[in-house]
């Protein structure tokens, strides 16, 4: 079943432009297949085809001059057409801890951000889906920002593409993958990345390709609030890992801070987290934002541990990240700290998340850009 649809009721999704101001087509986004059958149309040999996408996308140059074995004139033929661009970095800012957080301009002017936290053994970005997002999470910045548009897929792989621009990170270079500081993926940014499924599947199938970008499923994650339809289809189509925000183990709680409970219930997401297609070693991350008199107690440990007992689990502890207005207060150290102690004595793996880039508002749940809206 295809969920986007249910979208409209929240507001209008305006598509992401694909043509620059000079009328140019982004290439960036298109699929092998759709790029050999473009170019196609322009008497390009499919064999042309696949090596400007491996260009593109393994190799992450930005302007056709620089495809060594493109011949010339087909490359100033490219150039008059078609762009492979980067949006424009409208800010850019470093945390203390060393957490870089983007503010990415947009063809039409809309802004994105975009996070990258180093730690010793790997180097994650959190990649956003969506400009706002329809669901207001009681707790969340970005829920605050309604929803403006769905990324486009090249939109979702321009913000990768841009860390690895700036990280010069890039598959055919020369560090071998043990010396990389960008190793995962978090679709984890601002926005609803299931109800944008299409654009971000496209975009993470090009990031898996061992030709593209080549990222192992493995690497990323999805974050989801409980599109519970659309979970089943990221397990059947993509299969990274995923992480559930779950926040409370009761319907009645976290359909107050969540209104998406009211339409998936927790039995029926814990179903599709059982039925996700997990081989060894693998689990399902479940985010638990830490709120003050809220979700906190040592019943709401017991609550979730019992709740998630029969699926192969890791819970991830998130001190609640505070933003002007918010209305919620993190819980005390203390409270976390037992909290976390119910649920390793029942087993579970639940660290307690390190805050990173709050200095700069790039923590978990503060990403918000101030949006433009489409005249209508
Ligand atoms: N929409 C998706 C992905 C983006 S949110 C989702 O909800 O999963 C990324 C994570 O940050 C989610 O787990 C979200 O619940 C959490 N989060 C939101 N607001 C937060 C806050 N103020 N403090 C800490 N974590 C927060
Ligand atoms: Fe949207 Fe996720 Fe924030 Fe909820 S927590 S408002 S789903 S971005």
């Amino acid at each position: 079943m295809n969920d986007t649809t249910s979208i409209e009721k929240h507001g209008r999704v305006f598509a992401a432009p694909k043509w620059d101001a000079e009328g140019r087509q982004n290439l960036i986004g298109l699929s092998k297949d759709q790029l050999i059958a473009l170019l196609g149309e322009y008497q390009v040999p499919a064999f042309r085809a696949k090596q400007i996408w491996h260009w593109m996308y393994h190799r992450g140059v930005k302007s056709f001059d620089d495809m060594g074995n493109i011949p010339r004139d087909m490359k100033a033929f490219l150039d008059d057409r078609f762009t492979i661009g980067r949006p424009i970095v409208e800010a850019e800012q470093r945390s203390q801890d060393g957490t870089i957080k983007w503010l990415l301009k947009l063809q039409d002017g809309q802004m994105v951000e975009t996070v990258f936290i180093p730690e010793s053994d790997r180097g994650t970005l959190c990649v956003s889906s969506q400009i706002g997002c329809t669901l207001a999470c009681k707790f969340c910045h970005t829920g605050t920002q309604p929803l403006v548009r769905n990324l486009g897929a090249h939109e979702v792989l321009q913000q990768i593409m841009h860390a690895r621009d700036v990280l010069g990170e890039w598959p055919s270079n020369d560090k071998r993958d043990g010396g990389r500081d960008f190793t995962n993926i978090v679709m984890m940014g601002m926005g609803e990345p299931l109800y944008n499924y299409e654009n971000v599947a496209k975009a993470l199938k090009i990031c898996m390709d061992a030709d593209g970008l080549s990222i192992s499923k493995r690497k990323i994650t999805l974050s989801t609030s409980g599109l519970v339809p659309m979970i089943v289809r990221c397990g059947e189509e993509l299969n990274v890992n995923l992480a559930i925000s779950l926040h409370s183990a009761d319907d009645e709680t976290r359909s107050d801070i969540m209104a998406i409970n009211k339409k998936y219930p927790l039995a029926d997401l814990m179903q599709a987290c059982r039925d996700y297609p997990l081989d060894s070693r693998r689990r399902i991350t479940f985010e638990y934002v830490m709120l003050k008199g809220v979700n906190d107690s040592d019943q709401d440990a017991h609550n979730l541990a019992t709740l998630i007992s029969d699926i192969p689990a890791k819970v991830n502890l998130i001190p609640f990240n505070d933003w002007p207005e918010s209305g919620y207060e993190c819980s005390d150290r203390d409270r976390i700290e037992a909290f976390a102690k119910i649920l390793a004595d029942k087993g579970l793996d639940s660290p307690i998340r390190k805050t990173r880039g709050d200095d700069i508002l790039a923590a978990c749940g503060q990403l918000k850009s101030e949006s433009i809206r489409e005249k209508k």
